[in-house]
């Protein structure tokens, strides 16, 4: 208790999920403290600004907004005062090694027939397929992703158990590749919705073809950008949670979780070089849950089968000020690797291929103050292995040449001399700056039918009043999925006043 007589609970991180978690408890009546390594929230979810230029640091595809605007509503708040978003016409922009250039437009019609004409997908084909999208996403998605799989409550539900009779539906038992070939019967078709795999840091070679889940989120749900960029999202959030009383304390590294046999007792901080000691009825981590345990909880049995699962992919992103606009790109551009098969053994031996897939996030297409004028902000991210301890100077140094290589061809035009002011984030550096295990995006990967049921419980079994939300637990990561777990993880809390 603290001198409100309220209790106290503190949350380890100022991550999306951190944030979410944050404002859900002190709604339920908690104190909360939420505290954070970094001398800025949003862990994964921040940005960058250099020489005029703006960059969001992580995220940069926005689906699901209603789970954010959902924070709003529940503190009885117009979202709209805080936080507001557009909603993309075009979903991406890709390009082939071949020429060929396809737009994914949000308007269902328009996108079957460019998918009809540029990638020569018959439109009963693409139709049954996105059909099938759409019945993965009624089993799963509010059975199994909204609410936690540790919980009897959740299979003794009429909906779990109807689910449960048709999950054979959801096509768990070839890979994602396999079943877009068999239905889709075009190359580029199957590449593109292969895509959707590293989505979750997933291989579409290796990952269940329920995962073609995710696509469906983009076309049903639509793809967003928030009106300042994706760190808008952070910012508008931990306004929010400290309207409603949330306190952050920045710069604290949490070095151990205190508990006696049974219940969690207080959190010890490092401060300005100083220790600190946090009492707390209950306690959630938003830390990675594989260095919770390592570093905060050394002291109890750690669960080494989950916490030992295969991690997802990582990324090396370059964010690049480019002294020139290009008409022919958007706000989401992928310029295609020739062999995507090659593409993600490389990844899965721990290496990058030479032709990688190439992604360009360019927010300045739609908020222009994200650049100086005829410039662009290029957010340039291809998907590299975890953190193995690769030598990753020599693999960026290769890779960035290149991704230059590739984009001058495409584009026509020689890039380097372009760029006018750089930065790097590899997977050494996420993994320093969110203490992601490996500096994997996604926690465990999702490269096997089970993983969903090897994500951590978003509650201890070994400790009362300990909690766990974020990308590396139970539904995963993601913006969408981290928020969800912050939801799941404080449903397992009463209200206390
Ligand atoms: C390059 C990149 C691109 C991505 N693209 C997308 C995308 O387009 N769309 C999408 O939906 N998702 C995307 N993601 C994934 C998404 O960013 C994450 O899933 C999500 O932000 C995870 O949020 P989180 O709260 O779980 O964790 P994090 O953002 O990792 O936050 C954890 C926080 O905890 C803090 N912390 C850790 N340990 C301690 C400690 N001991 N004491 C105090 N604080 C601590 C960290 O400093 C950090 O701030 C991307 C991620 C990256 C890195």
């Amino acid at each position: 208790m603290n001198s409100d007589n309220r209790k106290n609970a503190i949350v380890i991180g100022a991550g999306i999920a951190g944030i979410a978690a944050s404002i859900r408890l002190q709604l339920k009546g908690y104190q909360v403290l939420c505290i954070e390594n970094n001398s800025y929230p949003g862990g994964k979810l921040s940005e960058i600004k250099k020489e005029g230029f703006r960059f969001d640091a992580g995220p940069s595809l926005f689906t699901m907004p209603q789970y954010v605007d959902e924070l709003f509503l529940l503190a009885n708040k117009n979202p709209r005062d805080y936080f507001n978003y557009l909603a993309l016409e075009k979903t991406c922009v890709y390009f082939y090694e071949d020429g060929t250039k396809l737009t994914a437009y949000a308007d269902k019609e328009k996108f079957m027939n460019e998918m009809q004409e540029k990638l020569n997908v018959s439109k009963n084909a693409l139709q049954y397929f996105l059909q099938k999208s759409k019945t993965i996403y009624e089993i799963t998605y509010h059975v199994f992703l909204e609410r936690s799989l540790h919980r009897l409550k959740t299979f003794l539900r009429w909906p779990t158990i109807q689910s449960i009779f048709r999950l054979a539906q959801i096509d768990s038992m070839r890979s994602m590749n396999t079943a877009n070939e068999a239905i889709l019967k075009s190359d580029k078709a199957v590449q593109f919705f292969n895509r959707y795999a590293t989505y979750n840091g997933s291989n579409p070679y290796k990952a269940p073809a329920t995962l073609n889940v995710i696509h469906h989120l983009e076309y049903e749900f639509g793809a967003w950008l928030p009106k300042y960029g994706m760190y808008h999202i952070t910012d508008s959030l931990v306004k929010l949670a400290e309207s409603l009383g949330v306190k952050f304390q920045y710069q604290t590294k949490v070095e151990r979780i205190i508990h006696d046999q049974r219940n969690v007792q207080a959190v010890e901080c490092t401060h300005q070089n100083k220790n600190e000691i946090h009492n707390a009825d209950l306690v959630i981590s938003n830390m990675d849950v594989y260095h919770t345990y390592k570093k905060l909880l050394s002291d109890i049995e750690a669960p080494e089968s989950i916490l030992n699962q295969t991690k997802s992919s990582s990324a090396l992103i370059f964010y690049w000020g480019i002294n020139k606009t290009y008409d022919e790109l958007d706000v989401h551009n992928i310029f295609f690797s020739k062999d995507y098969k090659h593409e993600f053994d490389c990844i899965d031996a721990g290496k990058i291929t030479n032709d990688p897939t190439v992604y360009i996030n360019i927010t300045s297409k739609k908020i222009k103050s994200d650049a100086p004028d005829n410039a662009e902000n290029w957010f340039v991210m291809i998907n590299v292995p975890n953190n193995q301890d690769q030598n990753w100077d020599e693999l960026i140094a290769t890779s960035r040449e290149n991704i230059i290589d590739k984009l001058s061809r495409l584009l026509k035009t020689d890039i380097a001399p372009l760029i006018v002011c750089e930065e790097i984030l590899d997977p050494r550096s996420i993994e320093s700056k969110t203490s992601s295990h490996r500096g994997a995006l996604y926690g465990n990967s999702s490269n096997n039918q089970f993983a969903a049921f090897l994500r951590h419980s978003n509650k201890s079994s070994k400790l009362k009043g300990l909690y766990f939300c974020g990308g590396s637990v139970h539904p995963g990561g993601g913006i969408p999925l981290a928020l969800l777990s912050a939801k799941i993880c404080t449903d397992f809390i009463e209200h206390v006043e």
